[in-house]
């Protein structure tokens, strides 16, 4: 155990958020410094319990208490090698996840939770700063070949540990860069692209091989991939966003989140001089309330827009655990993401009726009425339609499920209910040697799961293409968080 008093003793920190002016200049994370001293203090807090509920709420099983008592009694390295083993990437979720162990910390039943984040990301980014992440070659080699088609955090952790395991692995991207969304959905703001580099060198040095500009389906085909290599993961994530067809939906000024997140990530990147789509001066409305939304908010305030308003349909979510969400289930909570203290206004309870033009074929308003729920559906409040300036509409509703183009046609894999590509228990398709990881069987999700997806996925495909597997497969493909 820890320090055995330190959840008396010590209350929860975490880091600040660097003043909202000083951030809004640039696209640096947003976090400020908070000494490894603060850190051990913070992890000393634990209190090492018989069931360990943390494990139970991360889809990575991570041992949370072991490396809390290592970082509280300052041996940090092994406290890395710990985290190591059961996350390929403590980075990525680290700054990225929201934590479900957290609200699954038996401490936050009566008190506030371990500050169990701020340790990973602390752990980690340690031992980076002391050379303790080295490349992890493999001794033998297999001779088979395996393709990974999609770079995102599944595709990568199948990589990584299929590479590790003595394959010969190859990751195919269509995008002109590695990373899926971490590289062109998720902000700077939220994690720096250095930390995905520095990964995406490591998997290098181990043999993993990298082609980007490879739209697979199309520049390579399913039999072409079928004939080169041995296995397959299908990676390609749930590409397919979700629309919102009303009047004046092709409006210029109406775009998709994802059409305006990648520019504006590229500009961060220094790949380009300015976003086509630029928020300044302009009245900015995102429409839906989640993490894509979020950072369309954080962006549109650093491109230096006039307002920002985010619409959300369903109502305000409660401050604390409403009593459906009990402990120890991730609650649905009103949360202020960065990009909220940064400024603007969130709308509840609301649905757009229209995009309303200028006559020219831009977008200058967005009409919108108030909604209750009666009956379990959404109704209308009579007399509420009202009208908000916008001059850019960003629709970050969430996406369907995976693009059903010539990949998953001709390779032939079948679908589940859902429209996600189906798979058995070990991460097989119905198309022998054809495998599925991430939201694309699992449909949208998180990054935490799309790295137990890819571990767990390449278990299986070791073991069809070996006959037995020592690698950990941490979740079931029917896994569900606690929710
Ligand atoms: C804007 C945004 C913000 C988010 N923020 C968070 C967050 O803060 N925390 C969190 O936990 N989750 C977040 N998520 C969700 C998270 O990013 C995803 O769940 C996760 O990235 C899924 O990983 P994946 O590897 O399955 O797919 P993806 O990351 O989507 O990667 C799939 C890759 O496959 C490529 N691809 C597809 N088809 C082909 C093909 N035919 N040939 C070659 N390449 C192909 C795509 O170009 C893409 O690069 C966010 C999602 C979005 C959209």
């Amino acid at each position: 155990m820890a320090d055995p008093k330190g959840f008396l003793t010590t209350k929860r920190e975490n880091a600040q958020h660097r003043p909202v002016f000083l951030r809004l200049k640039d696209w640096r994370e947003v976090y400020d410094e908070f000494g490894n001293e603060r850190v051990q203090k913070q992890a000393g807090r634990c209190m090492d319990c018989g069931i360990p509920f943390c494990h139970q709420g991360c889809p990575l099983g991570n041992l949370v208490p072991e490396w809390n008592t290592l970082v509280w009694r300052d041996d940090w390295r092994r406290a890395a090698e710990r985290l190591h083993a059961t996350n390929n990437f403590p980075e990525f979720t680290g700054t990225l996840c929201p934590a479900p162990c957290e609200s699954a910390c038996v401490l936050g039943i009566n008190d506030d939770p371990v500050s169990i984040k701020r340790v990973e990301i602390s752990i980690v980014d340690r031992a980076w700063d002391e050379g303790w992440i080295a490349p992890q070659v493999p001794t033998t080699k297999t001779g088979k070949k395996v393709a990974v088609v999609g770079s995102g955090p599944a595709g990568l952790a199948a990589a990584q540990q299929l590479t590790r395991a003595g394959h010969d692995v190859v990751v195919f991207e269509r995008a002109d860069a590695i990373g899926g969304l971490l590289r062109y959905g998720i902000p700077e703001f939220k994690m720096e692209k250095s930390r995905l580099d520095r990964r995406l060198d490591q998997m290098r040095a181990e043999g993993t091989e990298f082609r980007t500009r490879v739209n697979v389906g199309e520049d390579i085909t399913a039999a072409q991939l079928r004939e080169e290599f041995d296995a397959v993961v299908l990676a390609g994530g749930a590409t397919a966003w979700r629309d919102l067809p009303i009047p004046g939906r092709d409006l210029k000024g109406v775009y998709q989140a994802m059409e305006y997140l990648p520019p504006a990530n590229k500009v961060a990147a220094g790949q380009l001089d300015r976003s086509p789509i630029h928020a300044e001066g302009k009245h900015v409305v995102v429409i839906g309330g989640g993490d894509t939304g979020a950072d369309c908010v954080g962006t549109a305030h650093r491109q230096g827009a006039a307002s920002v308003t985010q619409l959300e349909i369903m109502p305000k979510p409660p401050e604390s655990r409403a009593e459906a969400h009990p402990w120890p289930t991730y609650p649905l909570l009103y949360r202020v993401t960065s990009a909220h203290e940064e400024g603007g206004e969130r709308v509840y309870s609301v649905s757009t009726t229209e995009f309303v033009g200028d006559g020219d074929g831009n977008l200058r308003a967005l009409r919108l009425a108030e909604v209750a729920v009666v009956d379990g559906r959404f109704t209308t409040v009579e007399g509420s339609e009202r009208e908000i300036p916008a001059d850019i509409v960003t629709l970050a509703m969430g996406f369907v499920g995976p693009e059903k183009g010539a990949l998953l046609s001709d390779l032939g894999v079948d679908l589940d209910e859902r429209g996600n590509v189906a798979r058995g228990r070990d991460f097989q398709t119905s198309v022998e040697g054809v495998f599925t990881a991430g939201d694309m069987g699992r449909g949208q999700s998180l990054i935490v799961w799309a790295i137990a997806e890819g571990r767990s996925a390449a278990a299986g495909v070791d073991a069809y293409l070996t006959q037995r597997t020592f690698l950990p497969r941490p979740i079931e493909p029917t896994d569900r968080p606690l929710v």
